[in-house]
């Protein structure tokens, strides 16, 4: 599921301010923020769903294809992607 503009707009916002601004295997700054998305997936059946708490956002480099993890709810998205789905 990709997210939407704003939720890209603040998960860059969010790594900046943490000062992730490079990758951590390759050092380029490359992070394709607009193909971002929400994990749910990467599950067998009957196993147990691990981003059931908060959600897991997925961000991966341009560059070398690393992929890094965060979890939705410290991000601050997970309220705006609630919304998106108006539940
Ligand atoms: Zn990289």
């Amino acid at each position: 599921m990709p997210l939407s503009p704003d939720q890209s707009r603040i998960l860059e916002g969010w790594m900046r301010s943490k000062a992730i601004v490079h990758c951590p295997l390759c050092a380029d700054s490359s992070w394709k923020f607009a193909e971002a998305s929400y994990v749910r997936a990467l599950l067998e059946q009957g196993d147990t769903d691990l981003t059931e708490g908060g959600g897991l956002v997925r961000v991966s480099c341009g560059n070398c294809g690393y992929v890094a993890l965060f979890d939705a709810e410290t991000l601050g998205i997970r309220g705006l992607w609630d919304q998106g789905r108006s539940l």
